[in-house]
């Protein structure tokens, strides 16, 4: 099969491909179109020329397009869910909760689409502002680019043209080269649900030559970038004067306090480290527990983790899959290597086979070492002790990331004390840090990012904010 790109409404044949494979058995899956510089300039050009079309467009009729793209997902949602498998080597079950979610995404979007509004400004709260009537609006931006990763290929392209098209911008949509085709998919959904043509485009083909090509096209009032930290540093410092939303990496850490009921709390961790191999990015990566309960934990934790099933991502019963390239094997198995040779304790895993990097837990890791304070990425784990919630709080805010952190305690103190303390977007307490619902602000601090996804606050972000002050009497 050939996949060509989408732009004004149709599909355009590219002068070259690229090879898609399946991640897990490298069998090719498609061809994928390859956009040249004239076509970047034409899906662009596209979005422009629908922007007056979609800015004025009544808030019903885009919300309606919204809730109908919901709708023909609900209807095709096991054929989405193996599309995603394949393409990312997302096991079934995780692919599938990806749909019903984006789903949701879709429904906020439509919902929010109609209620964009402003509020009045009490002009004179300030002397000389007496006699006025003053309000604001919320405008769309006009063009905005999306540049999407490869982990949740339905789920993160729906936080972006969700809340874009919700606020009557157009987009030049560039998913990960290793999962275009649901990209396209929800492409194919837009124009089935009447959106104007040109209002969302879609190029693929490598990030670093298309991505240069967004930056300087001054057309483009905003790039919403999801992905790895090294490039949304570069985004944000070659994007002039144009708006920046990053939603970069992480190393997730959950506090484990004494007096938790460990039954409870283990096969949630086990959860929120091991769910897509760990290729989340509020995936779990540090775990400390109190002192007190750290080697009970630590068996039960590994007892946990062995009963996950490896496997072929199609299999209704696999739990963890071949990572997303052979080449992220290999650094995950030097970093483990590296933290073993520096006194950290591999209690479980640390080697893998086809593509499979088995779910590994190390035990007392030393916090320099790369499986700790860089973002794995990975089916990894660290469990380390700790004697005060003073210092927990410390061990978390000792990175250079702040996605998200969870806490579970049973003492109100503690859990007031995290909630105030950690340097992070989000703070889940009594909760993993994996946790995530698609209408709830989202984003990250430090390393982590800038600006916040979540259809409305997405929706803040996609939209200026214009005042309108009337002199009642001239
Ligand atoms: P990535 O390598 O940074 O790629 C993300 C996107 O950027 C892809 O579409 C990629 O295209 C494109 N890209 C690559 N180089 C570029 C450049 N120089 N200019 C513009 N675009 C460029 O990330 P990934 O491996 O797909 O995803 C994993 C990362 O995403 C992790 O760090 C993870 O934590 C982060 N993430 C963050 C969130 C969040 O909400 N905070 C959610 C999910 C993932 P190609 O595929 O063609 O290279």
């Amino acid at each position: 099969m050939k996949q060509p790109l989408w732009i004004g409404g149709e599909y355009r044949a590219p002068s070259t491909y690229f090879e898609l494979k399946n991640p897990y058995n490298l069998e090719v899956l498609a061809e994928i179109a390859n956009a040249e510089q004239d076509d970047v300039h034409d899906a662009v050009t596209a979005a422009h020329q629908a922007s007056p079309k979609m800015a004025s467009m009544p808030a019903y009729q885009r919300a309606e397009i919204l809730e109908k793209v919901a709708g023909y997902l609900a209807e095709e949602k096991e054929e989405c869910a193996r599309l995603i498998s394949k393409e990312a080597a997302k096991p079934l079950k995780a692919a599938r909760a990806e749909v019903e979610r984006t789903i949701m995404t879709y429904k906020f979007a439509s919902h929010e689409a109609r209620r964009i509004h402003g509020e009045t400004v009490p002009m004179d709260a300030a002397p000389g502002g007496e006699d006025r009537l003053a309000f604001t609006v919320r405008e769309p931006l006009g063009v905005i680019a999306a540049i999407t990763p490869f982990n949740f290929p339905m789920n993160l392209v729906a936080h972006k043209v969700g809340p874009a098209l919700a606020a009557g911008n157009t987009l030049v949509l560039k998913p990960a080269s290793q999962t275009p085709l649901s990209a396209y998919k929800i492409a194919e959904f837009f124009h089935r649900a009447g959106l104007p043509a040109g209002a969302l485009n879609v190029i693929t083909g490598s990030g670093s030559r298309i991505g240069d090509l967004l930056m300087e096209d001054e057309r483009i009032k905003m790039i919403t970038f999801t992905g790895s930290p090294g490039v949304g540093k570069y985004i944000r410092e070659n994007s002039g004067l144009k708006r920046v939303t990053l939603e970069l990496g992480s190393n997730s850490a959950v506090i484990v306090d004494e007096g938790i009921n460990l039954d409870k709390v283990i096969p949630r961790i086990v959860i929120g480290a091991f769910s897509y191999q760990g290729q989340v990015c509020i995936s779990i990566q540090r775990v400390f527990v109190h002192e007190t309960i750290a080697d009970t934990f630590i068996e039960q934790f590994i007892n946990e983790v062995k009963k996950l099933k490896a496997g072929n991502p199609l299999d209704e019963t696999t739990d963890i899959s071949a990572m997303i390239t052979r080449g992220d094997v290999g650094r995950t198995k030097e970093w483990v290597d590296e933290a073993v040779a520096g006194g950290a304790n591999l209690r479980l895993g640390g080697h893998s086979s086809n593509g499979i990097f088995q779910p590994t837990v190390l035990v007392d890791v030393p916090l320099t070492e790369k499986v700790s304070c860089e973002e794995i990425f990975a089916p990894v784990v660290h469990i380390n002790r700790y004697k005060t919630m003073e210092e927990a709080i410390e061990l978390v805010n000792d990175s250079k990331y702040g996605l998200q952190a969870g806490i579970f305690t049973n003492d109100i103190h503690h859990g007031l004390q995290a909630a105030k303390r950690l340097e992070v977007g989000g703070v889940m307490i009594n909760e993993i840090p994996t946790f995530r619902v698609d209408q709830m602000p989202y984003g990250g601090v430090k390393l982590s990012g800038m600006g916040r996804e979540g259809v409305k606050y997405a929706v803040e972000e996609m939209t200026e904010l214009k005042l309108i002050s009337f002199k009642m009497d001239l």
